[in-house]
């Protein structure tokens, strides 16, 4: 007996200690990518001037929401003085909601062009919080080392950091070989259909794109928590949307005679079940890329859990569905955002209904979807209405490995330091949705640092960017464009 015992117990130390060696030595060999001999870019460009473009951007009153067409015109040809290199030497057209794009012509023809954009459109000024902010919205104050007011962060900087830097390449003689076309959104805030024109645009030309580079992501610092590094993520995707309304009907009548199962009760029983039930996600595809790059910079304990997915996958999985940024990169979404029922506390409601709002993981559709909620609320007195018009797909995942995103990749580091750099999601729709129909592949990041104080102020009170953000995102494009 006691022999078998002292068998058991020395099989089991030996798979101990194999166990610890596999997970030691794949910790050990989990590393980042190594970028310490990425050489440092500065394009030269003339910064006081970008500063001044980007304060006379933000007083173009161009909200989209309640479109002035004085402020958009007006935006468009501020930028015809403000880069009259730009204007000469590229073509323009005009498409939809006053959406230039410009193109700039290569010396080889046989390569694919490629696309920056950025939108100028904003989001208006909730009247609550007019008196919040420390300079005035669209004065464009230039105070502190920020460039204040709304757009700035979203997207004007971006916006004039590319024109600064193709204004400059231009001037300096740069003539790329690949031909780069510049869009500029301005509708991006109220559905795209300018980004969506350019689109259309390029496919009816028959113009295929290598790749487009849009807003979506921004080099993040001290936002993924655990990680002091900036992060740099690059996004290959983004989600995909669609709003389902559930509607339970029934005769109405007195609350003294309720039925068993109230149309209320019936829709509150299947907002439940979703809720309890979401739907399945995990660590594949874009989400693993994802946090694969991440895990890589994490401290050691963290680390050997990401170097040893084959063995703490369920507890990773389990681990970063407990918070709801993480667990967004993980899955398609489900939010109930609204409910409607009787108007009267004593009156049963004839018809109830709730609104369900999904954000479709790439490796779902919204097929996928409209079948997960007709199963999990198992109830066939509930009607199931799907937003057909409003429903997008996730976009397709766009390679890693592709010129692209290494010309994207090397121009961060060069520009940033070696700071992390990983693919990932946009969990919120932008205009390169549409810009993904017309490429191979569609990026977005946006080349500015950021904080969790930054990310506050964007759609909110006190946009700003920084002035040495400007600085970087056009040596960035200027990086990147050198490249193409
Ligand atoms: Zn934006």
């Amino acid at each position: 007996m006691r022999k078998i015992f002292l068998r058991i117990t020395g099989v089991l130390l030996l798979l101990v200690i194999g166990l610890s060696v596999v997970i030691g030595i794949n910790t050990a060999r989990y590393k980042p990518a190594d970028h310490s001999n990425a050489e440092a870019f500065a394009l030269g460009a003339d910064l006081d001037q970008a500063v001044q473009n980007l304060s006379r951007a933000v007083q173009y009153q161009t909200i989209s929401a309640k479109r002035d067409q004085i402020e958009f015109d007006g935006f468009l040809s501020f930028l015809e003085t403000a880069y009259p290199v730009v204007h000469e030497k590229m073509e323009m057209v005009k498409l939809d909601a006053d959406t230039p794009l410009f193109k700039w012509v290569g010396t080889d023809e046989s390569l694919q062009p490629v696309l920056l954009a950025a939108h100028y459109d904003v989001v208006p000024i909730a009247p609550w919080s007019l008196d919040k902010w420390d300079y005035d919205p669209f004065s464009g104050a230039v105070e502190g080392g920020y460039v204040w007011g709304r757009g700035t962060l979203d997207d004007k900087g971006a916006l004039i950091a590319i024109l600064s830097a193709v204004e400059h390449l231009i001037s300096t003689g740069f003539t790329p070989k690949r031909t780069i076309y510049l869009s500029f959104g301005g509708d991006e805030e109220v559905g795209g259909l300018g980004a969506k024109a350019v689109a259309e645009y390029l496919n009816e030309n028959d113009i295929q794109l290598a790749w487009t580079l849009d807003e979506g992501s921004f080099v993040l610092d001290k936002i993924v928590p655990g990680l002091d590094v900036p992060v740099a993520s690059i996004n290959l995707s983004e989600k995909g949307y669609v709003t389902v309304k559930l509607v339970a009907e029934a005769d109405g009548g007195h609350s003294a005679l309720p039925p068993r199962v109230t149309t209320v009760g019936r829709i509150a029983r299947a907002v439940s079940r979703l809720q309890d039930e979401p739907v399945s996600g995990g660590l594949d595809g874009v989400s693993a890329e994802f946090f694969d790059g991440l895990g890589r910079h994490f401290s050691l304990e963290k680390r050997a859990l990401f170097a040893n997915r084959w063995l703490f996958n369920p507890l990773l999985e389990a681990i970063l569905s407990g918070s709801a940024s993480t667990d967004a990169m993980l899955r398609t979404t489900t939010a109930p955002t609204m409910v409607t029922g009787s108007n009267k506390e004593n009156v049963l409601a004839s018809q109830a209904t709730a609104t369900i709002n999904f954000r479709i993981h790439p490796r779902d559709t919204v097929d996928d979807i409209v079948s997960h909620v007709i199963d999990v609320i198992d109830d066939e007195n509930i009607k199931v209405i799907v937003d057909r018009d409003a429903a997008s797909e996730a976009s397709p995942v766009a390679s890693k490995t592709a010129d692209g995103y290494r010309d994207i990749e090397t121009s961060i580091v060069s520009v940033f330091g070696p700071i992390a750099s990983v693919p990932g999601l946009t969990i919120a729709a932008t205009d390169a949705r549409h810009y993904a129909k017309a490429s191979d592949a569609a990026y977005r990041i946006n080349p500015f640092i950021v904080n969790s104080d930054d990310i506050a102020r964007f759609h909110g009170i006190n946009e700003r960017l920084s002035i040495e953000n400007l600085g970087r995102g056009i040596d960035f494009y200027g990086s990147l464009l050198s490249k193409q």
